[in-house]
């Protein structure tokens, strides 16, 4: 990005109007820059330097937002639709000019961890299917999940399209169903989780006499409901699914879900690197 910008186009990323709107705010000498009346909307300035005021506040530039979400059940990952509520609905006004997407989509009834920004190389670099950034995700599974299943995802297993997944790490946290042993607790988890999904409607009931298996699923790549046709390959189906972390960024578990605050500077930090 240039250092110079046009001062309309700085007051209107920051959130202040369209730019006839800043003209106006221009007009009427509502601008200051640097101490002294903006004449012109079309001024050049430095937002990194120079001192930007409006009606007396001051003004903080920033290029980028990094906003983590947990993300509901029944919205989309995407930054509009015409029929459903997406995850840019879900933000507060103040980021809505920023012009943020989602880095990568979740299901529209897969929760958790989803990294909304407008910093397009930082998204690029994470989605990268050559950088291999590990995704780790809570899964409740019905059936009982066992060590064969762990083996087969590090081979890699072959999805109904005929691709053949990267390996990938599995961690049983309870097993149940199957052979009527039953390790699990019900919601044994990481974060005690609940819900009930299928394929990728909404969340609803499969009418919990099933038993089913809580697992921690690592993948190194996003091809398409992964998570949930890995298990498919070998003969079982995803209940409920949490995205928990995305390489170094792990899931803030106080947010609730829809809710969604800033990274924190420390975040940031690794996730850039
Ligand atoms: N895998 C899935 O099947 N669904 C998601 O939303 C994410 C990963």
């Amino acid at each position: 990005m240039k250092a110079t910008q046009r001062l309309d186009k700085i007051l209107a990323h920051v959130g202040l109007g369209t730019r006839s709107e800043i003209k106006q705010l221009v007009r009427r000498g509502a601008v200051l820059v640097n101490g002294a009346v903006a004449k012109d909307s079309g001024m050049q300035v430095n937002p990194q330097q120079d001192k930007l005021e409006v009606d007396g506040a001051p003004i903080l530039y920033r290029e980028h937002v990094y906003l983590m979400m947990n993300k509901p059940p029944g919205v989309v990952s995407a930054t509009e639709d015409t029929r459903e509520r997406t995850v840019v609905d879900l933000l507060d006004k103040g980021y809505r000019h920023f012009s943020v997407f989602p880095v990568g989509r979740l299901d529209k009834d897969t929760e958790g961890l989803l990294l909304l920004t407008n910093d397009g190389a930082l998204a690029h670099r994470l989605l990268s299917p050559r950088k291999h950034v590990p995704k780790t995700y809570y899964a409740r599974v019905l059936g009982r999940v066992d060590a064969a299943d762990g083996e087969a995802f590090k081979r890699g297993v072959t999805l109904d399209d005929g691709y053949t997944t990267l390996p990938a790490e599995l961690e049983i946290l309870s097993q149940g169903g199957g052979d009527g042993e039953s390790g699990g607790d019900g919601e044994s988890g990481s974060d005690g989780v609940g819900g009930n999904i299928s394929g990728d409607g909404e969340s609803g009931s499969d009418g919990g006499s099933e038993e089913h298996s809580e697992v921690l699923l690592t993948i190194v790549e996003g091809k398409f409901h992964q998570v949930k046709r890995m298990f498919i390959a070998v003969g079982k189906r995803v209940d409920y699914l949490k995205r928990l972390s995305m390489g170094s960024l792990k899931l803030d578990e106080s947010l609730r879900p829809g809710e969604v605050r800033e990274l924190r500077e420390d975040e940031l930090a690794r996730l850039l690197v």
